[in-house]
């Protein structure tokens, strides 16, 4: 079965909005095992959505479009949908009933044009909105079944996931299942590369590659008859993944972020953390934080961003900062002992280097970034090369730091 997304709102067309609906939805119809081989986003113009919508019909069989179902004139995918399949707009008495109960709940007087979301076309079937007034919408015609969710995500998301995933299970014989491997430290091409025999000619299962800021996850993708047979399908594939790539996973769950697997192995080891950070201005700290449960192993941290402060709360040695700089590695050595021995940690990562766009010489360009990690006294420190914007450049330090910890 094939499918298509398309979302509907001149806000995505003019990039006032990123089009999150439609790679979530995109995922989705993946995991559903249906075929996606088209995404359009189209203007709150009636007459081009109903040429868009055309189009999709003669060419899959499921559509789904976001956005639209508002109380609003420019809110026009109910009916032009409708007008598209020959269908009468009608009032569905527990959409209204749903509507009045949602302004009842919060002390608001509805608006004339708010039950405009309770008309429903004839023969459709009517997904509750827990989180908003505009219920979606599933319409089958003799070819084509037309889904329509609303477009802002925090509806649309539990929506698909209570109504909608079930309904495209049910379309597709058997089931998919995915496993996700996680690596750090390596580029997509080197991981491609060391998979190009896995790659060619797969069918089932399916291997995909995502380059993430110092990560690649691998996606290995299967179907069968039911679960027990898609897992056995993914299960040796993942087993080559590990001894091919070993060390370099940190992690083969889907949930499982590069933060977490650092924190995992701090804790497993009893070791307590923290950091000294210039360029990076707090990152890995938030990164680290965003860990549920980490405050168990990051008791303090530091921002020294000026010279004066790496020397006065780090330690740095003025003889260090005028021989090499602040962006060296000595510097950064010293900031990772310096910290470690201020916080009392048995771990410290420490961060210098030059973010751009300014500051960079020839010796020194931007990107040029030393970074520290003292375990139990043990100091190692690296000097990395990054590219792109500022914020490209921080993120990637970022990552790297946590990298660094883990190895
Ligand atoms: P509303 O009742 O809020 O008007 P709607 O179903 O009519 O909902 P739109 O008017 O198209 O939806 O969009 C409302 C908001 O939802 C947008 O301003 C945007 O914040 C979000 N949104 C819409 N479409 C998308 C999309 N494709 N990706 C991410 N967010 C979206
Ligand atoms: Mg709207």
């Amino acid at each position: 079965m094939t499918a298509e997304i398309i979302c509907v709102g001149t806000e995505i067309l003019l990039g006032n909005i990123v089009n999150t609906n439609a790679a979530y939805l995109a995922e989705k119809l993946a995991a559903s095992g249906l075929d996606c081989y088209y995404q359009t986003v189209v203007g709150d113009n009636a007459e081009r959505l109903a040429g868009v919508l055309k189009c999709a019909m003669e060419r899959s069989d499921v559509i789904l479009l976001s956005g639209g179902l508002g109380p609003t004139e420019d809110d026009l995918t109910k009916e032009t949908v409708a007008k598209v399949c020959g269908k009468k707009l009608s009032v569905d008495d527990h959409s209204m009933e749903r509507i009045a109960e949602f302004f009842a709940v919060r002390d608001i007087q509805p608006t004339e044009n708010n039950w405009k979301q309770a008309m429903v076309p004839e023969g459709a079937k009517v997904l509750d909105n827990d989180n908003g007034t505009a219920p979606g919408i599933i319409l089958e015609t003799e070819k084509n079944r037309i889904v329509l969710l609303p477009g802002p995500p925090a509806e649309l998301i539990p929506m698909f996931e209570q109504q909608v995933i079930s309904y495209l299970d049910a379309l597709t014989p058997g089931v998919i299942c995915s496993r996700m491997v996680k690596l750090c430290g390596v580029s997509e091409s080197q991981v491609e590369d060391t998979l190009k025999d896995l790659i060619d000619g797969q069918t089932n299962p399916t291997i995909a590659t995502y380059a993430k800021t110092g990560e690649v996850h691998i996606r290995v993708t299967a179907s069968g008859e039911n679960a027990k047979a898609a897992g056995k399908t993914i299960k040796p594939i993942v087993k080559e993944l590990k001894s091919r790539f070993g060390g370099d996973i940190y992690s083969t769950r889907e949930e499982t972020t590069l933060e977490m697997a650092v924190a995992d192995l701090l804790l497993a080891n009893d070791l307590t953390v923290t950091t000294a950070e210039s360029c990076t201005g707090g990152m890995i700290a938030a990164r680290i934080i965003n860990v549920p449960g980490v405050s168990e192993c990051y008791k303090a941290g530091l921002v020294t961003y000026s010279n004066k402060a790496k020397r006065k709360f780090l330690g740095v040695r003025k003889s260090t900062l005028d021989k090499y700089g602040a962006v060296s590695s000595k510097t950064a050595g010293e900031m990772a002992k310096g910290a470690a021995l201020l916080l009392k940690a048995d771990v410290a990562v420490a961060v210098t280097g030059i973010a751009g766009p300014d500051g960079g010489t020839e010796e020194k360009p931007v990107g040029l970034v030393y970074i520290g990690c003292c375990v139990k006294g043990e100091l190692t420190v690296k000097e990395y090369h990054f590219s792109g914007t500022r914020s490209q450049i921080r993120e990637a330090t970022t990552s790297a730091a946590l990298i660094l910890m883990r190895s």
